[in-house]
């Protein structure tokens, strides 16, 4: 039943009762309350978990801190092949725990599938990073002095991760932190807990035949009393990596900023696109309809706005309302191979969705399809012509509403495009260079991701990923992120007989 869904809980190690609490190898028998994992699809509960307590808390610290003293000790590669062989354990694991991410959260099986594709990715970037932890050598103003940066590993990094992206999120984090010879918490959100199990689960055994010290890869699933201010307040944490909301990015940022630990914030988006008159609207239509319906508008960069030119308007319009009419058809059960979309995550996001349009019919909008809650946390996706100034439209609704709006010139698509508080991911349709590149210039988007001819959703992971102002303004994933998880050192060394000080300074003796 459901599409094998038990086989794969079983083989992923789920039982009906689980302890959440592991420091790698060893599953705690934790003191904290029970909890029940529901699936979206139809609200049964899947599996019970064992939260941490305080004490069982603390314990992962310790040894957390301990395996710390070990694990900077081993080169970066060698650690590499130990992240090279977690790698092929999730391609092994790929189908089952794809299959979990989809009943667990609610995407579809083919996205869940992407999403462990996605882990894979990293760890293979991650090994290729693990030799590539470059510092720059620079020319001394001193005679025989040699100067040259470092990059030492930091400590503990606490990861707290979203719902959405149940398991990509810490594999981003903690594989590019393991590389980079730090040890990983990771607090999941407690709507998928299992999602983490599971991949406790799929790395354990890749830890044992390597030997890898107890308290590299830890899990701690536990209600905020225990792992909210106690985390993010403790100074045995020295950075902090939190993808949610932007509300809770900010409490997080105070608090660790108070202590001037470090942060890496991946919050909220309100990802716009705008459609120019010269689009190539059969690659647009697709790239809006995946971006705005795609997991069920749950993805941080889901597209929420389209800015269209005035002249093509109609046309888009037409076209979206025979899209959406097509995504209709198909939504249902995620596990299942045809459906598009499935349920958003809980009750609560239904309440999100009908409040959405409720505001925007209350500001003076038009719902131009949608605004249907089908069943249970199923809601058929929607879109409404809006004003960018409204206080519906500058939030970001977690669900699949999309809003849509007119410009006439190319400044004013970028002005209301810049007018939100966050800046996570945003696109141009246009086969106008001089649109394009104004798009990606100092005067275009004020995003953290701007693409041309693409949509907002579905970054690849070679690429820093994060985006600015009320998004938090970290960056997770590739380029040069890495370096956010290391300590960096500056060093001068003197190889001659003399003592020149810098800045010509004498101070003779
Ligand atoms: P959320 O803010 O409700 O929860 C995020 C995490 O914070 C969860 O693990 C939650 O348990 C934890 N948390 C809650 N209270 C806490 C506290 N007091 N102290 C410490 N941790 C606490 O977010 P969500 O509903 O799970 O996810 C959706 C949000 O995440 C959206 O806003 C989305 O845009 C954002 N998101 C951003 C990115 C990104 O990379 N920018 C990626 C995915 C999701």
């Amino acid at each position: 039943s459901n599409f094998g869904i038990r086989e794969s809980l079983k083989r992923l190690g789920i039982s009906e009762v689980n302890s959440g609490v592991t420091t790698g190898t060893q599953w705690f028998e934790c003191k904290g309350n029970i909890t029940s994992s529901y699936s979206p699809i139809d609200d049964s509960e899947i599996a019970k978990v064992v939260n941490a307590d305080i004490n069982d808390y603390e314990k992962v610290l310790d040894t957390a801190q301990e395996a710390f003293k070990q694990w900077k000790k081993v080169p970066a590669p060698a650690r590499g092949e130990v992240v090279r062989q977690i790698g092929n354990a999730l391609r092994e694991a790929k189908e089952d725990l794809g299959k979990l991410v989809s009943f667990e959260m609610g995407k579809i099986y083919q996205e869940g599938l992407g999403e462990v594709q996605e882990m894979i990715d990293i760890c293979d970037f991650a090994v290729g990073l693990s030799r590539q932890l470059y510092g720059f050598t620079m020319h001394s103003e001193r005679p025989d002095h040699k100067m040259m940066d470092q990059y030492h590993p930091l400590g503990v990094v606490g990861v707290i991760s979203a719902f959405n992206f149940p398991v990509a999120v810490w594999a981003w984090n903690a594989m590019i932190a393991a590389v980079c010879g730090d040890v990983v918490i990771w607090k999941p959100s407690s709507k998928v807990p299992l999602c983490a199990l599971a991949c406790q689960n799929i790395i354990q055994k890749v830890l044992k035949d390597n030997d890898v010290p107890e308290g590299v890869f830890n899990l701690v699933v536990a209600k905020s009393s225990v792992m909210g201010d106690n985390f993010i307040e403790d100074k045995r944490v020295p950075l902090i990596s939190v993808t949610g909301s932007t509300a809770i990015g900010k409490r997080v940022a105070e608090k660790v900023g108070a202590r001037l630990g470090r942060t890496i914030a991946e919050l909220g988006g309100n990802n716009a696109i705008i459609v120019a008159p010269s689009a190539d609207l059969d690659m647009a239509i697709p790239g809006i309809v995946f971006g705005s319906v795609g997991t069920a508008g749950q993805r941080c960069t889901s597209t929420r706005r389209l800015i269209i030119h005035e002249d093509i308007y109609d046309d888009v319009k037409n076209r979206l309302l025979n899209a959406y009419a097509q995504v209709e058809k198909k939504i249902g059960n995620p596990l299942d191979p045809s459906t598009l979309v499935g349920p958003v995550i809980d009750k609560d996001a239904v309440k999100i969705y009908k409040t959405a349009l409720a505001e925007v019919k209350k500001a003076g909008g038009q719902v131009v399809f949608g605004d249907k809650v089908l069943k249970g946390n199923y809601v058929l996706p929607s879109f409404c012509e809006v004003e960018n100034h409204w206080q519906i439209v500058q939030d970001e609704s977690f669900v699949p509403v999309l809003y849509i709006m007119k410009y006439n010139t190319l400044d004013q698509a970028i002005a209301m495009h810049n007018d939100v508080p966050q800046g996570l991911s945003s696109s141009i349709f246009t086969m106008n260079m001089r649109e394009a590149q104004t798009f990606l210039s100092t005067v275009g988007s004020d995003c953290g991701i701007a693409n041309v001819n693409i949509g907002t959703s579905g970054a690849e992971i070679g690429g820093a990923f994060g985006g600015e102002k009320e998004t938090g303004g970290g960056r997770e994933s590739g380029s040069d992120s890495w370096k956010t998880y290391m300590r960096r050192q500056t060093n001068t060394i003197n190889y001659g007989t003399d003592l020149p000080l810098a800045q010509g300074i004498k101070f003779d003796l």
